[in-house]
């Protein structure tokens, strides 16, 4: 039997997670835009609530995604991560206590764990990163550069690296712990993005950098499924994260509609304002179950490699879309810097492109279909 009830915890959950929105992040939203300021402390507030739990269910991430990116696009994803959904966080084959070091860290919200994977030659192509990782006695030494890392002023660092043969293309990719403060580690240098700006994006180089052996995460040529597995879940937080920014547009459109008057009557008599909300609230409503059911698998342990894929293609599209109307109904006014629409515009934008282009999301699909062997 279908049930697509949220339980009443969870409906619980998300009341107290808008009143935090409400109080806690929308009164620093534009200052993390404007300035470019990283939202990561808003995770320190999220704990003090005792919001940022470990144990939380993906579903549950999930609501907290949607309701912050109601209010801010822009710190969703480091509330949402500092929960530690992934396998990522365990760090699995780490010692216990450098672990629990950094998960505590992470759950109080006074550290975090960036992720780099993308590197200046390759994004999609995980084959073709650079950067390496050679045993050399007790140690591992990385030598690389990491260019699109969110949140690059993190404490800790998740570095894929290629350990084997670059015939061996992903298989010869392993993941490691790096501390930001070890000797080697560059000062990142932050970019200037269009969007997304609390993301607070930029490139970071690891030169004859020392970890200890342990400081392997997971296997040794493993390091390409770590990422996969971390990808496909986070694919439907990005579609949550869109879909809250999106649905807010769709709300303040939807109130202006009534209140701005043309030609003798609110706009939201003629039906060439009415029928692109109706459309889009129809599509938000279609893509919000689409991301809880990949959730739902996750949570469920079924592989969700297909659903995360289709959450991350076609959800930033249709949002961006949905934003850019909203923001035409409000005519002039949706334009100025003063309304938010532009803000989710762009930053929707960035999520057409991070953790996965939409072409290589639906190639994940098409092989999903038809085969390896017949899609390239
Ligand atoms: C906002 C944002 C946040 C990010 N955060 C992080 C982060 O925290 N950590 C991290 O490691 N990276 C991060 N990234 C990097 C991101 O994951 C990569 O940019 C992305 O995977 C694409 O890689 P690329 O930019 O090198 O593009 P490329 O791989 O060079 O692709 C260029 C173009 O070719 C297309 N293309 C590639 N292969 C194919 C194919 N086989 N068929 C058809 N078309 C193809 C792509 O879709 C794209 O349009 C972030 C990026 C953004 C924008």
């Amino acid at each position: 039997m279908i049930d697509l009830s949220f339980t009443k915890e969870q409906e619980e959950f998300r009341e107290k997670v808008k009143e935090f929105a409400l109080k806690e992040v929308e009164p620093r939203r534009k200052e993390w835009d404007r300035q470019g300021k990283s939202a990561l402390p808003i995770n320190g507030r999220l704990a003090e609530w005792g919001l940022l739990k470990s144990d939380m269910d993906n579903i549950t991430r999930g609501i907290l995604t949607e309701e912050i990116a109601y209010v801010d696009f822009n710190s969703a994803m480091p509330l949402v991560w500092a929960t530690m959904p992934f396998v990522l966080h365990e760090l699995p084959g780490v010692p216990e206590h450098i672990k629990k070091q950094i998960q505590e860290g992470i759950l109080s919200g006074k550290s975090f764990l960036a992720l780099c994977f993308g590197e200046p030659g390759a994004g999609t192509d995980m084959a073709g990163f650079k950067t390496s990782a050679k045993k050399e006695g007790e140690e591992w030494v990385i030598n690389g550069t990491k260019n699109t890392i969110s949140w690059v002023n993190a404490d800790y660092y998740f570095v894929c690296a290629k350990t084997g043969k670059s015939e061996d293309g992903i298989w010869a990719l392993t993941d490691f712990l790096v501390p930001a403060s070890l000797p080697g580690v560059g000062k990142p240098e932050i970019w200037k993005d269009l969007g997304s700006m609390g993301a607070v994006r930029g490139k970071v180089d690891f030169t004859n950098v020392r970890v200890p052996l342990d400081y392997m995460v997971g296997e040794m040529g493993k390091g390409y499924l770590l990422a996969a597995e971390f990808f496909d879940t986070n694919r439907a937080f990005i579609g949550l994260k869109c879909i809250g920014a999106a649905q807010a547009s769709v709300d303040e459109a939807s109130v202006y509609a009534r209140k701005r008057e043309v030609m003798g009557k609110p706009i939201a008599g003629y039906q060439a304002i009415s029928f692109p909300l109706a459309e889009a609230q129809t599509l938000l409503e279609a893509a919000r179950l689409l991301c809880y059911k990949t959730l739902w698998m996750a949570d469920k342990g079924a592989r969700h490699t297909t659903e995360g894929a289709m959450c991350k293609w076609w959800i930033p599209e249709i949002t961006l879309e949905i934003v850019r109307k909203c923001l035409l109904i409000h005519g002039q006014y949706g334009y100025t810097k003063d309304l938010p629409f532009e803000q989710r515009l762009r930053d929707i934008l960035g999520w057409q492109i991070g953790d996965g282009t939409a072409e290589a999301s639906k190639l994940l699909i098409a092989r999903s279909m038809m085969g390896k062997d017949y899609v390239g």
